[in-house]
């Protein structure tokens, strides 16, 4: 099952607590990708917006750094969900602010099935409109009865957000293939140097 599209904002930081993170937006056009792999729109939306983009480039830079702070406040908010903690006033903020741009352009929309939330066509100024899902994503997630699910791996350097979707709340992991596996090896190393007498007859 796939995280919500705030968690995967969120995620756009590889090993964000190891002294070696890895920013997946680190300009624009990284953010329109991030938009198609994320599914919000297609390549021929992305043109126009990259097109938009290279217009305007000090808007566009300040797109991309909007996103990156609502990313980030985003992600603390995730992460001290995890651990109990109420979001810092700051962060709260930032994320407001996104959901009020959001609002104004949330509308109601028939189909076959009913009404369903839509937005409004995003106008050629907006190069940063794929915030507001994001932000309504957040929201969503924060107040719906999955919000005490949102963890952080605590692997060494990870920080990685899911929502542990387990029955018995259990899981610890973002992935047992590699941050489980990692920490289950240096459980094993661990008792191997601080208790050799006991693990391994001497001589062995
Ligand atoms: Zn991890």
């Amino acid at each position: 099952m796939s995280e919500p599209l705030a968690v995967q904002f969120a995620n756009t930081v590889g090993s964000r607590r190891s002294s070696r993170p890895q920013e997946r937006i680190s300009d624009y056009p990284a953010l329109v990708e991030w938009g198609v792999g994320a599914e919000l729109f297609g390549r021929t939306e992305a043109a126009r917006l990259l097109a938009e983009a290279e217009a305007r480039p000090a808007e566009a830079a300040a797109a991309s750094a909007r996103a990156k702070a609502l990313r980030d406040a985003v992600y603390r908010i995730f992460e001290g969900l995890g651990e109990g903690k109420a979001p810092a006033t700051d962060d709260l903020d930032v994320l407001n602010a996104a959901l009020g741009e959001c609002a104004v352009r949330r509308r109601l929309r028939q189909t076959s099935q009913g009404l369903c939330w839509t937005w409004a066509e995003a106008p050629e100024a907006d190069l940063d409109w794929m915030l507001w899902p994001v932000a309504y994503s957040a929201a969503e997630l924060l107040t719906s009865s999955s919000a005490d699910r949102v963890k952080a791996c605590p692997g060494e350097g990870c920080g990685w957000i899911f929502v542990d979707q387990s029955r018995n709340r259990s899981r610890r992991w973002c992935d047992m293939q590699s941050c489980g596996n990692r920490e289950k090896a240096r459980r094993h190393y661990h008792r191997g140097r601080t208790a050799p007498e006991t693990t391994s007859p001497p001589g062995s």
